[in-house]
C-alpha cells in the first residue's frame, strides 16, 4: 500500500438528494469487495466519510451536508477535491431551479476550476424521476460554461444501486 494514490471526492447536492445513500451503498460496494473497514463518523459531526480502494488509488469521499446552512462549509473542502459528485433528486421538479443555482454557485468558485464533475440524477427506481437527458438539457446552460472541466451526468439510483458502480468508475478514470 505504499506508493498508492489518494484521492479526495466531494459530494454535493441539496438536502434530501441522497448523498448519504449514495455513499453507503459506494462504501458496500467497494468495501465488501476489498474487505476494508470503512471509517465512519457519526451524524453529530455533519459528514460522513468514505475509504474506499480501486486498483492501486485509494479514494476519499467526503459527504457533505446539504442542508442550506452547511454550503459555506462546502468552501473549506474545495481546495482539497480532485473530484466532485453532485447528486440530484430527480423526482423533484420543485428544487430544479435551486438545485441548479446551487450547482452553477459550487462551478464558478475558483477552487474547483478543472476538477472533474460528475452529476447523478439519482432515484432513478422511481416512476416520477426525470430522466438523465431531461436532466442535463435543463442544466445545459451551465453546462456550457463549465470550459475544459470534465463531466457528465448518468442516471443512478443510490438506494438500489443501479449506476452507481458505472458511477464510480467514471469518476476513477478522470482522476489519473
Ligand atoms: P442526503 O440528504 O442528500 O444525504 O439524502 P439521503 O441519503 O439522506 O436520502 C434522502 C431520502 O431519499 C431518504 O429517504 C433516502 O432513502 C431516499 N433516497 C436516496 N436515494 C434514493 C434512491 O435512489 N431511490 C429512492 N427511491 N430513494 C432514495
Amino acid at each position: 500500500l505504499t506508493r498508492q494514490e489518494e484521492y479526495y471526492v466531494i459530494i454535493l447536492g441539496l438536502d434530501n438528494a441522497g448523498k448519504t445513500t449514495l455513499l453507503e451503498r459506494i462504501k458496500a460496494m467497494y468495501t465488501g469487495v476489498r474487505g476494508l473497514s470503512p471509517d465512519k463518523i457519526g451524524p453529530t459531526v455533519g459528514l460522513n466519510i468514505g475509504k474506499i480502494d480501486i486498483e492501486r488509488s485509494r479514494l476519499k469521499l467526503w459527504d457533505l451536508g446539504g442542508q442550506r446552512d452547511l454550503h459555506s462549509i462546502w468552501e473549506r473542502y474545495y481546495p482539497e477535491a480532485h473530484g466532485i459528485i453532485f447528486v440530484i433528486d430527480a423526482t423533484d421538479r420543485a428544487r430544479l431551479d435551486e438545485c441548479q443555482k446551487t450547482f452553477e454557485k459550487i462551478m464558478m468558485r475558483d477552487e474547483v476550476e478543472g476538477v472533474p464533475v460528475l452529476m447523478l440524477a439519482n432515484k432513478q427506481d422511481l416512476p416520477a424521476a426525470m430522466a438523465v437527458e431531461e436532466i442535463k438539457e435543463t442544466f445545459n446552460k451551465i453546462a456550457s460554461g463549465l470550459g475544459a472541466r470534465d463531466s457528465k451526468a448518468m442516471p443512478v439510483s443510490a438506494l438500489a444501486g443501479d449506476g452507481v458502480r458505472d458511477a464510480v468508475e467514471w469518476l476513477y478514470t478522470r482522476l489519473q
